[in-house]
């Protein structure tokens, strides 16, 4: 399964495929090792498959690093389904199922158990020290950075793992949300999410990047998430310089990640607020509105905080949720 290494300057790069069984293409990983021994950092795109940004920002730091790599190794992950990639779809088409709950997985299960399984255990044997995996929320959002709930550690082992997530998420340059309180976490099973798993089940630091738009490669987003990479590298010392160039952190925080209200009507979601604008308990966030323009409803905020992202459907069913928030507090 591993290809022959490839000198280039001081960086050797060479493509491992992992297999994923029979009706499967095997998943590339693209391994780059400096001559200097340093920490070993996965980047990851593409888990749901509908969101390319990651994937383009992958085959840039493919090019950046064979350069600039100067110690440990970095391992490289354009896109963990692309089946749903050809399809467009955010699930594993085989069942249907989010690839992203279904960490650690099971190598000997079908479907997407099967293909997280075999991805953590090619992952887990390359002994990790961090993991940065790239999503991308919607077009209209801020780009942001997730630290995840270490709710499976002992409580020791939790605060030491929170504080290493929130330095690497900083160290993003991005605006930082910490997930979901500790229920919704559970109830979501976002520690089955591949960062989730690796910081729950695999005592990996590993931090979510959220940037540019799902179905369409934005220049702009691309650029921001190899900058945001680079900085969390520059932090764990596998290069030397930083990229130049400032991200749009929002100041202000701590927040964390939350629905925005549900929807009573269903009809045309017009926000009145943009992505990275804060605002108050009870204030407007936005209209649900006839095709003729009456306002049927307007939605308020029910809590302090800022507008994280809007949904890129327009049209939002009764009962549906408009966006995403980040809510005053930890
Ligand atoms: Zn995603």
């Amino acid at each position: 399964m591993t290809g022959r290494p490839v000198a280039k300057g001081r960086v050797a790069r060479r493509v491992d495929l992992l297999s994923l069984g029979t009706g499967h293409e095997a998943l590339p990983l693209l391994v780059l090792t400096a001559d200097r021994p340093g920490p070993c950092v996965a980047v990851t795109a593409n888990v749901h498959g509908d969101e390319v940004t990651g994937l383009a920002a992958v085959h840039a730091l493919d090019r950046i690093l064979t350069a600039e790599l100067t110690c440990g190794c970095v391992v490289l992950v354009p896109s963990l389904n692309p089946r749903g990639l050809m399809m467009q779809r955010r699930v594993q088409p085989d069942d249907g199922l989010d690839l992203n709950r279904a960490f650690p997985g099971d190598p000997d299960g079908q479907g997407a158990a099967r293909i997280a399984g075999t991805v953590w255990r090619g992952l887990m044997q390359r002994s990790l020290d961090v993991l940065v995996d790239l999503h991308a929320d919607s077009a209209v959002a801020i780009p942001y950075a997730i630290v995840d709930r270490s709710i499976r550690l002992s409580r020791p082992e939790r605060e030491a793992m929170d504080t290493r997530l929130v330095g690497i998420a900083e160290a993003s340059g991005l605006t930082v949300l910490r997930e979901y309180p500790d229920d919704l976490y559970l109830r979501f099973r976002l520690d089955q999410s591949l960062a989730g798993a690796m910081v729950n089940h695999g005592k990996v630091p590993a931090v979510t990047l959220e940037v540019g738009p799902r179905r369409a490669v934005s220049g702009e987003s691309v650029r921001t998430t190899v900058t945001a990479v680079l900085r969390i590298l520059h932090h764990m010392g596998n290069v030397a310089q930083p990229p130049a160039g400032a991200l749009p952190r929002l100041q202000g925080g701590p927040w964390r990640r939350a629905a925005a209200p549900r929807v009573r009507t269903a009809g045309v979601f017009v926000p009145s607020r943009d992505p990275g604008a804060t605002f108050r308990s009870g204030e407007a966030l936005g209209e649900v509105r006839g095709v003729d323009g009456t306002v049927r409803e307007v939605v308020r905020a029910d809590a302090d905080g800022l507008v994280v992202s809007w949904s890129e459907n327009a049209w939002i069913d009764a009962r549906g949720v408009p966006g995403t928030l980040g809510l005053c507090g930890r």
